[in-house]
């Protein structure tokens, strides 16, 4: 088939399914549920700010929609990953273990605890954390002491392991906690793109020791900004809360914080959105997963390779992808297809290309630069029409 047709019945695929002539996003949000009643609620009850009913009520929602026993409601998925570190243990000089095919928030929440992110291959099968690159990297240099696992050529502790499950689609996170429990290392999920999805029938953030989501505007539920921490450690979950308040111990009247806090909390504003979302999520998954196999049906009879989940997995397919054939094939498909206004983007620069992480350890990523050379996404909101 020519390269030109293939392009043109893409964008005319792409135009059916949403229905439009006009540019088509990459992602958008929707607005359909109770969005407007609660918010408008919280407007008129003047609770606006971080302390009020919705964001009680979504602390519950999103430990019971990832199966934990506590959810923690912060600012966004960033600081939820940066104070779920801290948590785990991560202090200042510290490494952690991650990968470098991620967005880059998943390294600055590292970087905010001083610590420094060490980046290991993904699997070419998920496009997350390979638990044998993990395995091979603490096999050559780590050492487990009494107080932990440390890096013998750097003296470092290596003191957390930060999957990330790649646009919805879950690690072979069974493998990697098994290397990380022998290493006594804990596991905290950066779950900001996998809302939603399941691995061997159990949410992702609620595999780890903690696990983070990510309510940003471009992701499957949004409360415009927000995040969250899920755990079933209690104790944890009452610090995370404490930590995200300032460490502000309640008073009638008193000012007294007795550590350094954050003004991290998310306000009952954006809580109210985020409840009127979530109680949609099932639905949007469903939907994103029929989207997903039209696409799938689609790119098969042109010879081209769309992502699927893998067999234990059940994907949110928050956002689709295809592999092209080499980095000239991808180039010209983004060219041409943003050309006919349909959004398409390439999978994120590997971290370590970025200034701030040049320096940081790595080993030989062929599998993430694999992937930087070929993974596009394509356009993967919700979808109005009947196709579910
Ligand atoms: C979106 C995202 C985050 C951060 O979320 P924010 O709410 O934007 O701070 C972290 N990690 C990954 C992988 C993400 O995609």
């Amino acid at each position: 088939m020519g390269h030109q047709i293939m392009i043109n019945d893409f964008v005319a695929f792409v135009q059916d399914i949403y229905s439009t002539d006009d540019f088509i996003p990459l992602h958008v949000p929707r607005f359909e549920g109770n969005e407007k009643e609660y918010v408008t609620n919280t407007i008129e009850s003047t609770f606006v700010s971080s302390v009020g009913a919705y964001v009680d009520q979504f602390e519950e929602m999103i430990a019971k929609k990832s199966q934990t026993t506590s959810g923690v409601a912060v600012v966004n998925g960033t600081s939820a990953l940066q104070v779920a570190l801290r948590l785990a243990g991560v202090k200042e000089g510290d490494e952690v273990l991650t990968q470098a095919l991620t967005f880059v928030a998943t390294a600055n929440a590292i970087a905010y605890n001083g610590a420094k992110p060490v980046f290991l291959d993904v699997g070419q099968d998920t496009m997350g954390l390979s638990p044998k690159a993990v395995e091979r990297f603490l096999n050559e240099y780590a050492e487990v002491r009494e107080d932990g696992c440390y890096n013998v050529k750097t003296g470092n502790r290596i003191s957390a392991c930060v999957p990330m499950h790649t646009f919805g689609f879950p690690v072979h996170f069974d493998e990697l906690a098994t290397v990380c429990e022998e290493w006594k290392i804990p596991i905290v999920e950066d779950a900001a793109e996998s809302l939603g999805s399941l691995y061997k029938g159990k949410p992702t953030g609620s595999l780890g020791s903690f696990g983070i989501f990510s309510f940003n505007g471009n992701k499957i539920v949004t409360a415009g900004g927000g995040g969250a921490i899920v755990t079933d450690d209690e104790e944890a979950s009452q610090h995370a809360k404490h930590l995200t308040t300032t460490a502000k111990k309640p008073h009638d009247y008193e000012y007294y914080h007795d550590e350094l806090g954050y003004n991290y909390r998310m306000p009952n504003l954006n809580a109210a959105l985020i409840c009127a979302q979530l109680e949609q999520l099932d639905t949007y998954v469903e939907n994103k997963r029929a989207l997903a196999k039209e696409y799938a049906d689609f790119f098969e009879r042109k010879g081209i390779k769309f992502r699927k989940e893998q067999s234990d997995s059940r994907a949110n397919y928050w956002l689709m992808c295809v592999e092209l054939e080499d980095r000239k094939e991808r180039n010209s498909f983004l060219e041409e297809t943003n050309d006919k206004g349909i959004m398409t983007r390439p999978i994120w620069q590997l971290l370590y290309r970025l200034p701030m992480y040049e320096h940081c350890f790595r080993d030989e990523q062929q599998n993430a630069e694999y992937l930087e050379d070929r993974i596009v996404n394509i356009p993967s909101s919700v979808v109005t029409e009947e196709i579910v």
